[in-house]
């Protein structure tokens, strides 16, 4: 098993840009909630959070609170030097999330603090929060316990 640890991602100097349709995700994170846009229509929940829902072409949106307890849709591992100075970072893991019952939300984020040599598609993850500079704090996820635990090399 590939016992080493996933790193927290890089910290590059890009910052987040927000706008009315995003700003209540970043608002939230700040408070390290999770929040996720749904249709306050039909429901379908939507991300990126659009200005209309695809499916009933409303405008409202409910931000509605999650605990983080997703999936691992998909990750890579990155373990050479992309940009000079994230030598430290390495290795790390940028990940797509999904989760069950939020059907059609995909979030694109980190997986941090735990075994590279545990992560397979689809393993329980746990949401947990990063601050790569002060105040800029960003939803990541880790594996659950009863995954890290699991050897399978
Ligand atoms: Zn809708």
């Amino acid at each position: 098993m590939d016992a080493r640890i996933a790193r927290h991602p890089p910290v590059i100097g890009n910052r987040i840009v927000t706008d009315a349709w995003t700003e209540p995700f970043w608002e939230a994170a700040a408070r390290r909630e999770l929040v996720l846009p749904r249709c306050a229509d039909c429901g379908t929940y939507r991300m990126p959070p659009t200005p209309f829902c695809p499916a009933c072409r409303s405008q409202a949106i409910d931000w509605t609170r999650h605990d983080g307890c997703g999936m691992l849709y998909s990750y890579t591992i990155v373990d050479r030097v992309l940009i000079e100075g994230m030598e430290q970072s390495l290795p790390y893991v940028p990940a797509v999330v999904e989760f069950p019952d939020a059907q059609g939300i995909r979030l694109i984020s980190n997986i941090v603090d735990c075994p590279i040599g545990a992560l397979r598609v689809d393993a329980p993850v746990a949401l947990t929060w990063i601050e790569p500079t002060p105040g800029r704090v960003l939803p990541a996820f880790t594996l659950r316990p009863e995954e890290r635990e699991d050897d399978r090399s």
